[in-house]
């Protein structure tokens, strides 16, 4: 049987993306010979994204959500998909079009090549405010300087895990956690493709800098 690939979707009111890149998502999932799952997660949205997932959901066989209870941010939000996926690889992406499916090949190639953990590693936004900017810097320094392995400024969330890797994500206990944090201090073998993050397609980034100080702390 073929390969299964899931992708997980974290959502917080992306009303507005979530029919536009869903058809773009399953345009790109067609062509890679593997089956495939996609995983909403909505994050205790207040518009109307979870009403949108339901219709996806009850128009494509592949696509399956959870809700959850109130807003507990991405990481958990990522987390809970995570625990729900079955696949032998999983991709996270984010729900506002950011992150280029389009480059789903060369993450499944690097997969395919013996990666277990492939990196989407942002190249300059410059439609980010300074603060951001010059914030994700320091932030960056300074984990780097905290913790034990390599850390890779701008390395993100869009990334593809193997099962191996899932499955020990999902034994971690940590609640306060940012995902890409404990999944590079897993280990494993990792490997790393450069991508340049579009627009969001719709709305505006809900991370205020309030929410990213908390996480960054
Ligand atoms: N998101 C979430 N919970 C939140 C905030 C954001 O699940 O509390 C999702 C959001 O819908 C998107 C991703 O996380 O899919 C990244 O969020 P956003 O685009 O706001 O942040 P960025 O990283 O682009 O600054
Ligand atoms: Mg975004």
């Amino acid at each position: 049987m073929k390969k299964l690939l899931s992708v997980v979707i974290p959502v917080y009111n992306e009303a507005a993306n979530l029919s536009w890149h869903h058809e773009k998502i399953c345009k790109h999932l067609s062509g890679i010979g593997m089956r495939h799952e996609i995983i909403y997660v909505d994050d205790g949205s207040s518009d109307d994204s979870i009403s949108r997932i339901k219709k996806i959901a009850s128009k494509d066989n592949a696509t399956r959500y959870a809700k959850l209870s109130r807003n507990f941010g991405k990481e958990a939000a990522t987390s809970a998909g995570l625990k729900l996926s079955k696949g032998d690889a999983v991709l996270i992406i984010d729900a506002d079009g950011q992150h280029p499916i389009e480059m789903l090949p060369a993450f499944l190639k690097k997969w395919g090549d013996g990666a277990e953990v492939v990196v989407g590693v942002r190249t300059a936004n410059n439609k980010e405010g300074v603060i951001k900017r010059y914030g994700s810097k320091l932030f960056y320094f300074i984990l780097d300087k905290l913790t034990i392995g390599e850390i890779i400024p701008s390395s993100t969330d869009f990334r593809l895990i193997d099962r191996k890797v899932v499955d020990e994500f999902n034994s971690l206990t940590e609640r306060n956690r940012i995902t890409r944090g404990l999944i590079d201090w897993l280990g494993f073998n990792r490997d790393y493709v450069m991508f340049w993050a579009h627009a969001r397609h719709a709305g505006n980034a809900t991370y205020s800098y309030k929410k990213l100080l908390k996480l960054a702390l």
